[in-house]
């Protein structure tokens, strides 16, 4: 028999964003329904590198990253566990001349923005971080940026806003969401019934469907980062660190493991994706010539995941332009860890108070009109992927 609940906000997907979104209702009162088709926080949000960094966004995000930086500092109060989150520091490596001047005026643009980036010329590279390999040219220290567990912090959002009143359902997927004139009607198969005055889509890489089930169609694609980890080593690394131009990300967790991301894996499958043989090879060969102490190294782990990536690797957050009570949170494009947290908070303004308070006017998905789709949807090759990237 089919189950019916009324509630004020309905939500669909329970990963980061999700999850702070019913978070950040709940702290205010409202009644939330969040529907997860597997387990909260076991999609991307779960096994994502963990880099919780700001350094390498574009302008538009600042604001966003900004506010996520200060709500990570109060991730205990948030969700009532660490994550293991520490601000060891993120250091985005030159390898040629060229690159460093590209940091340079990165750090030229973004100055204001709190994040305090130090540019280190080789010599300071090495007598700071002497572990490193000595192809680099020089780099930029952002010294409040960090990492975290993904699979500690994100299910916790979900847990923290059951624990506030949300009426979480794992292990139910949303089959169809519309909106009859009077409100939205969410269902899972012929077993839930959800109504609700205003809907979340939060769906990270399958959220393109529901989109254009509300006549909103957008070019998002699914991307899937690859992911190693090696047995536990003496720790010699204290920072998070990536690459300008992108191509490899690691850092060391306090058990002495590190966590190394580059390339990609892949898929046949909407659902699912995997390492590829191809990709293994040279991520390894990559990661020993970045970290020379990684020769001999066993790697206990390799992964991958699905993650909604969109062209211009913004998200698409704000408003529906079809449907009032509508609201699109998803294309975190490879780098919605960080600012998921913020993302949620935005999400909650927008149905309180129907404004956010900061800007996320450059998110909104009116950008991805049918006539604005040629320029939008360019190929992969022309704009850097967000990933570890400017
Ligand atoms: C391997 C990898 C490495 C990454 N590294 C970083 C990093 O270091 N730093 C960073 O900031 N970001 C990183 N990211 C990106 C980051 O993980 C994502 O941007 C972020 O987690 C997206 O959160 P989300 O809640 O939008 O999506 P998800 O976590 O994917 O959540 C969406 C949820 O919706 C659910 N869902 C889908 N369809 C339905 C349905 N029909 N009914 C009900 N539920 C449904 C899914 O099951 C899923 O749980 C990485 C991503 C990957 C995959």
């Amino acid at each position: 028999m089919m189950q019916r609940i009324d509630t004020e906000v309905a939500i669909i997907g329970g990963g980061i964003v999700g999850g702070s979104a019913a978070l950040f209702l709940r702290r205010q009162g409202v009644p939330v329904v969040l529907l997860e088709a597997a387990l909260c926080g076991a999609k991307a949000s779960g096994v994502n590198y963990g880099g919780v960094r700001r350094q390498g966004r574009g302008l538009e995000q600042m604001p966003l990253t900004r506010r996520a930086h200060e709500l990570w500092g109060q991730l205990p109060d948030l969700i009532g566990i660490d994550g293991e989150y520490v601000r060891s520091g993120h250091l985005k490596l030159a390898c040629s001349e060229a690159d460093l001047a590209l940091l340079e005026a990165y750090r030229d643009r973004t100055r204001g923005f709190g994040m305090n980036l130090e540019i280190l010329g080789r010599g300071e590279l090495a007598r700071r971080f002497g572990w490193l390999g000595r192809d680099v040219a020089g780099g930029s220290f952002c010294p409040e940026d960090g990492h975290a567990n993904p699979r500690l912090v994100s299910p916790a959002f979900a847990r923290a806003a059951a624990a506030l009143g949300a009426d979480v359902r794992e292990g139910v997927r949303v089959t169809s969401a519309e909106h009859d004139g009077a409100g939205f009607i969410v269902r899972a198969g012929d077993a839930l019934e959800v109504r609700s005055r205003f809907l979340l889509n939060c769906a990270g890489a399958w959220a393109g469907r529901f989109a254009e089930g509300f006549g909103e169609a957008v070019p998002e694609t699914s991307i899937h980062p690859l992911m190693m980890v090696t047995e536990p080593l003496p720790v010699f690394m204290d920072v998070s660190l990536g690459v300008q131009g992108g191509g490899i990300y690691a850092r060391q967790v306090a058990r002495g493991n590190c966590v190394i991301g580059g390339g990609r894996g892949v898929s046949t499958d909407p659902d699912y994706a995997r390492p590829g043989r191809a990709g293994l090879g040279a991520l390894m060969a990559n990661a020993a010539k970045l970290l020379p102490v990684l020769r001999g190294a066993q790697v206990i782990r390799f992964w991958t995941g699905v993650e909604g990536n969109m062209p211009d690797h913004n998200p698409v957050l704000g408003p529906s332009a079809t449907t009032p009570g509508l609201f699109h949170a998803f294309g975190l494009s490879g780098a919605g860890f960080q600012i998921g947290p913020a993302v949620g908070e935005v999400l909650s303004e927008l149905v309180v108070r129907g404004r956010s308070s900061i800007p996320v006017d450059a998110f909104r998905i009116e950008r991805y009109a049918a006539a604005a789709h040629g320029a939008a949807a360019r190929p992969e090759s022309v704009r850097e992927q967000t990933l570890e990237s400017p």
